[in-house]
């Protein structure tokens, strides 16, 4: 069976979505968006799977809510930023998955917790209950405390460490672009989309714009590590655009969607 055969058949999923698919670029909520992500997430909770959700979004809500003109660039008013933002978008998941007949519960990580064995244990012990209880676990980095010694940095690596923690079967990173290109797709448009990795070489990584290349495609490098993270646990990771959340029917449908990297 091959490896979009089998996303028919998962069990336990984790969703990313980054703050560029949660926000338009003024940086105000894309509520549309976030109700259908909600709806998609919620049914696919009908059909069976289990949810988990790693939502970006904590800055830039914050700057909108604050009225900021652009995202701080110092870490404190990022992390007030943070603060004020994780609210509301927990508010609006609550209110949106509550419609759908879902509870949800707010995780939020920094990386020395799961550095320490005991709180590694702790954290794990807590998401398996709220699978359990049918609840959505809602995921983000804690923000608010997380300064550079502590901090994933990114919630792409964030969500495959939950695939992990979690011992889900796949990870899907919702992003602005349609998944990794052959070619940098911002200079070429024509740039082949490649559907499935089944290994993760430098020349992969050199693709998404890898360490001592100058064409950075977006963010796809950050994509490619969590890949990287979550094919040693064995755990699939479909990247793709995010923009019609819809696209995970297709995605366990075993349709030929974004870049599959098998694990
Ligand atoms: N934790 C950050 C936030 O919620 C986002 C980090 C990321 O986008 O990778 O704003």
């Amino acid at each position: 069976m091959n490896s979009r055969e089998k996303l028919k058949n998962v069990k336990r999923i984790v969703v990313k979505v980054g703050t560029s698919t949660l926000t338009y670029e003024n940086g105000k909520l894309n509520l549309n968006r976030i109700e259908k992500l909600a709806r998609v997430l919620s049914d696919l909770k009908n059909r069976g799977l289990e949810v988990i959700l790693v939502s970006s979004g904590a800055i830039g809500v914050g700057v909108g809510k604050l009225g900021l003109k652009k995202k701080p660039s110092i870490t404190m008013e990022k992390q007030a930023a943070a603060a004020v933002g994780q609210c509301e978008l927990m508010y609006l998941y609550d209110k949106m998955f509550s419609e759908y007949g879902y509870v949800t519960a707010q995780v939020l990580l920094t990386k020395d917790v799961l550095d320490n064995v005991e709180r590694k244990r702790n954290v794990t012990n807590t998401f398996i209950t709220l699978i359990k209880m049918g609840v959505i676990p809602i995921v983000n980095e804690n923000d608010a405390v997380s300064v550079e010694q502590i901090e994933f940095g990114d919630n792409d690596t964030l969500s495959a460490l939950v695939a992990t923690l979690t011992d889900a079967e796949a990870l899907v990173i919702l992003t602005d672009i349609d998944g990794l290109h052959a070619e940098n797709p911002k200079e070429n448009p024509d740039a082949e989309l490649i559907s499935e990795v089944d290994k993760i070489t430098d020349e992969i990584k050199e693709l998404a714009g890898g360490a001592g290349s100058s064409r950075g495609t977006g963010g796809m490098i950050t994509k490619i590590m969590a890949a990287e993270i979550a094919e040693k646990a064995g755990i699939h990771t479909i990247v793709c655009d995010g923009s019609d959340p819809k696209i995970l029917y297709k995605i366990f449908d075993g349709k030929e969607i974004g870049t599959i990297f098998n694990a």
